[in-house]
């Protein structure tokens, strides 16, 4: 599937199941990001806790403003000033800073010693550097493979092992350049900056649990069944919004219960990377769960001949029907639920990471000013004000 397609895929998915003031859902949906800054605001300890709760909304408004850089590149001129994205990667290229596809050809070719089928730590280099050696080895075939999946690539082989990586996704180091430039604001006493950075390292972060945001098969595309295309949304998105309410109170009862602080991540650059590219290889390790149980749930609409798609009008439609979400909230809810407790614990940690290694400074007290809170209401092309999720 093209990326242009893919994008288009995620925005008819969103645009079927949001409201008209949704933004565009890039990994977890909307709502997920949402309750995930949310659960790591209160879950946060110390004086930088005590902070972001006092500016608690605009942590969650901005939660969901990375898939706005990929999602909305048209509308990013109007929003408030300092909200820039720090990688000035809007458009396409943001998109592939999403995920990490740990099953990646050209990762399993350099690793053949590699423990447990997981891709070693890298840095970009040495990732770029797998990539360079895999169009070494297979040269055009690699080229035409690449070109064939990718309409909109319209370089040659010079230009290829960049453009590969960049598609098998970058998110373990946008994730530590992430918990650096959060670092750095708040050496400098920068507040309102370090706290858009920590909620962009929270959408990271979050964007590390989604499961299907670890595979080359991230749209179940690949899978023989073909009703199960479209699971990364529905296991990320709608049923998040179907069960709204259940995965709040699994969470706020998560903070509740904690009688410890979150499980530290290492502060030590190298270390943190390995136990970043670790989290990765966790997530990616429940893929083939979710797709069998996704398959056995709709091998009985496919009998029926039930149609892949949903129609616009009725998300619900198709093979997809309340039934089977029922179903599906009971086999895969459990698992959604664990990635979400996770994501809030790795959330916490990295903010405390980045604290120290700032050197513990002390955050303002109380409520600081902030640029205007406001979301992009994609389906209508425009910047809406944000209204606190109360539902
Ligand atoms: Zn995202």
């Amino acid at each position: 599937m093209s990326r242009n397609r893919f994008l288009a895929v995620l925005l008819l998915a969103v645009s079927l199941v949001c409201g008209p003031a949704a933004p565009p859902a890039g990994a977890w949906g909307a709502s997920a990001h949402m309750m995930l800054t949310t659960a790591a605001v209160d879950r946060m300890q110390g004086p930088v806790g005590d902070f972001f709760r006092a500016n608690r909304h605009f942590l969650i408004c901005y939660s969901i403003l990375p898939d706005s850089w990929w999602g909305s590149p048209e509308l990013l001129g109007q929003l408030p000033k300092g909200l820039e994205n720090p990688a000035g990667t809007n458009g396409p290229k943001e998109l592939g800073r999403h995920h990490f596809a740990e099953d990646e050809e050209a990762y399993a070719e350099s690793m053949p010693a590699r423990s447990e089928a997981r891709v070693v730590p890298l840095d970009r280099a040495q990732a770029l550097e797998v990539f360079r050696k895999h169009v070494e080895k297979h040269g055009q075939e690699a080229l035409d493979r690449f070109r064939r999946q990718n309409s909109w690539f319209k370089g040659g082989l010079a230009e290829l092992p960049a453009a590969m990586l960049e598609k098998a996704g970058e998110l373990p180091w946008v994730i530590d350049e992430r918990v650096n430039d959060m670092a750095a604001a708040m050496r400098s006493g920068n507040w309102v900056r370090a706290m858009l950075l920590a909620t962009v390292l929270a959408h990271y972060v979050g964007d590390a649990h989604v499961p299907l945001h670890t595979t080359v098969n991230y749209n179940a595309q690949f899978h023989p069944n073909p009703l199960l295309k479209g699971l990364h949304q529905r296991w990320e998105g709608r049923i998040i919004e179907l069960r709204k309410a259940e995965f709040r109170k699994f969470l706020r009862e998560l903070i509740r219960s904690a009688r410890t602080p979150p499980a530290k991540m290492p502060s030590d650059p190298g270390a943190l990377r390995t136990a970043v590219f670790e989290m990765i290889a966790d997530t990616f390790s429940l893929t083939d769960d979710i797709l069998r149980v996704d398959d056995e749930l709709l091998a009985h609409a496919g009998a029926l001949g039930a149609s892949p798609q949903p129609s616009k009008d009725r998300p619900d439609s198709g093979a997809y029907t309340p039934e089977y979400f029922r179903k599906f909230y009971e086999r895969l809810g459990p698992g959604i639920k664990g990635q979400l407790g996770r994501s809030v614990e790795r959330i916490t940690s990295l903010w405390g990471v980045a604290w120290e290694r700032a050197g513990r400074p002390q955050p303002p007290t109380g409520n600081v000013e902030t640029p205007p809170l406001v979301v992009i209401d994609f389906r209508n092309d425009r910047i809406v004000p944000y209204q606190p999720d109360r539902n």
